[in-house]
């Protein structure tokens, strides 16, 4: 999962590419890049948090009102400075870009361009294919001078030839030396990818796409809703803009997005992270009061932060105290993409603090939003026990894992989740509470698909369901893909 954002402005864009990172950091910790664009390209990446990588002077020297930004959360590659986006490549005349996603035939593609093709690939990333593929698209159809219709037809040319070659999710933001700001997204909308505008005292219009909306209102941009599945929107250098369905297969959005990795307070394809995060923690409820109609909690704490909003209402729905009972120190990360499994583990006790006062001698319910390897979720019933609680109950917002994500979100191989090896009485009894309870799936898509204008056809939740909507993955793709994962990095949340 990474953050991406593309800004057309009518001044220097470098502070608001910067500004809009920020607001994409929980997407991504493990690096970051700016690249804006006038005559020609200006660059910087680095790794780390988007704050220690830039600096004053850097934001300076990245001239041009025209700005892609990218923060990473690796789930192909390595942490090789070449490795960090955006990437760019100078021919036909110069294209950058930045993508969210994985591309689930990245390989096969990497070997055609460096085999067939002769081309050299500088990194180990998928996105690098990407903007190879959208070059060749764009070199093939004729290279348009003007900045139109004719434009816009050719880059449409290369953006089909991307989508008819290419299997996955990608959200892409590009800029193209002296043509403007492009934003596409894969024909099953599978990443986010949100669009805002802004109109300037002279009636000049401003747009941003990026992968959540959570910068719009700093920098003063409206919501004017999704690129859709499929669609192509570009922005020339006089701020006229086209916009053109190129392709659309069954719109099927990350579900994952809503139980964790959005921010909570993002609007999503026209549905809300916080709202949907309510309803989780409502549905949740009922499902426990059905299950377990005598037992009652003194106590509901969330695992913070991204269980807080389904706590909430999870409380409130049984008539019980919400407690922050367990305290996060917010300076450690995220550990889901903190990559080393020793770090994770010991990571744990130094970031959520259990609070005494709260969790003695009582019956405690804990929620959290999902349980991945286990590992996490157990070392919190540990605290908690010896925090002296009397009882311990242990919910999840989301159904078992039981699955690989091969679309972007570093969910690991079968191995390696808790749920594809053991059922729910193993689990609860590995994790040492009294009570395990799982969301139903049906009541986590009716969560997040209840209100809303939203569109969409069937949410992905291959990693629950095992149902990969873009249909090429294989019981053989899988054991591939898992082996080359083994060889890059593990993960785990908090
Ligand atoms: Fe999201 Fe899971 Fe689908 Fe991956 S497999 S895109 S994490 S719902």
């Amino acid at each position: 999962m990474c953050g991406i954002v593309g800004i057309y402005s009518q001044s220097p864009v470098a502070a608001e590419i910067y500004d809009s990172l920020i607001h994409l950091q929980h997407r991504g910790q493990d690096a970051a890049g700016i690249l804006t664009s006038n005559e020609r390209f200006y660059s910087k990446r680095g790794t780390g948090l988007v704050r220690e990588i830039f600096q004053p002077a850097d934001i300076e020297q990245l001239k041009g009102n025209i700005g892609i930004g990218h923060t990473r959360y690796p789930t192909a590659g390595s942490y090789d400075i070449a490795d960090v986006q955006p990437l760019w490549i100078g021919s036909p005349r110069g294209i950058a870009l930045a993508h969210n996603g994985n591309l689930v035939n990245h390989k096969e593609l990497a070997k055609e361009f460096t085999e067939k093709k002769h081309r050299h690939l500088n990194s180990s990333i998928d996105s690098e294919v990407l903007l190879h593929l959208f070059a060749e698209g764009l070199d093939e159809g004729g290279y348009r001078a003007d900045e139109g219709e004719g434009f816009f037809n050719s880059l449409c040319q290369a953006i089909m030839h991307v989508y008819q070659q290419v299997s996955g999710s990608y959200s892409v933001v590009s800029t193209i030396i002296g043509k403007g700001l492009v934003a596409f997204r894969d024909p099953h909308g599978i990443r986010p990818l949100v669009m805002g505008e802004r109109v300037q005292a002279d009636g000049k219009k401003e747009y941003i796409f990026a992968s959540e909306t959570t910068m719009f209102y700093a920098l003063g941009f409206n919501s004017v809703g999704d690129v859709q599945p499929g669609e192509v929107i570009y922005v020339n250098r006089a701020g006229e803009i086209y916009r053109r369905g190129l392709m659309q297969k069954e719109f099927s959005p990350c579900i994952f997005e809503y139980v964790y990795f959005a921010r909570p307070d993002a609007t999503l394809n026209e549905v809300s992270v916080y709202r949907s995060r309510l309803r989780m923690g409502q549905n949740l409820a009922r499902y426990w009061k059905k299950t377990y109609p005598d037992i009652i909690p003194d106590i509901v704490i969330p695992v913070p932060f991204t269980s807080n909003t389904a706590a909430l209402s999870f409380a409130h729905e049984l008539g019980v105290r919400y407690s922050e009972g367990l305290y996060k120190n917010p300076f450690i990360g995220r550990t889901f993409i903190m990559p080393d499994g020793q770090q994770r583990s010991r990571s744990v006790r130094y970031k959520l603090i259990p609070q005494k006062t709260e969790i003695n001698n009582k019956k405690v319910l804990i929620l959290d939003d999902s349980i991945v390897r286990g590992t996490t979720s157990r070392e919190i019933v540990k605290m908690i026990r010896e925090f002296g609680a009397k009882e311990i109950y242990f919910v999840s917002a989301c159904p078992p894992i039981k699955n690989p994500c091969f679309y972007g979100v570093d969910i690991p191989s079968r191995s390696d989740l808790i749920a594809a090896n053991a059922n729910v009485e193993e689990i609860r009894q590995y994790l040492g509470v009294d009570k395990l309870l799982y969301q139903q799936l049906g009541d986590l898509v009716e969560a997040v698909t209840r209100r809303g204008e939203h569109h969409i056809n069937r949410l992905c939740m291959a990693c629950m369901d095992g149902c990969y909507i873009t249909g090429d993955i294989t019981e053989e793709k899988i054991a591939q893909l898992g082996q080359a994962r083994h060889h890059s990095r593990g993960e785990e949340k908090v």
